[in-house]
């Protein structure tokens, strides 16, 4: 048997990268269910960014002063973010 040669053919995939025009990104905006307003805040939560406008902030402000209650220390990990798309519908203490 004749063995054949053959040849590699080197397919080097194109990755074209669009330039994008600056992206807007969710958090840009509140995300608080149907709030319209620009974020004023970008909050970390258990390593998703979220946006606020000051507004509802403060929602999450009166959270923490519960956790508070309950213990010496309150930080945003003891919230539970409940989310619809990019939409929190509602925030919870864990
Ligand atoms: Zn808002």
């Amino acid at each position: 048997m004749r063995k054949r040669k053959r040849k590699k053919r080197s397919s080097r995939k194109r990755h074209r990268s669009k330039r994008k025009k600056e992206e807007t990104k969710p958090y840009d905006f509140c995300q608080y269910r149907d709030c319209k307003n620009k974020s004023d805040i970008i909050v970390v939560i258990n390593g998703r960014y979220y946006g606020f406008c000051d507004k509802h902030y403060q929602l999450i402000d009166k959270i923490l002063d519960k956790v508070l209650e309950k213990k010496n220390s309150a930080s945003l990990e003891d919230l539970k973010v409940y989310t619809k798309g990019n939409r929190i519908t509602h925030i919870t203490i864990k």
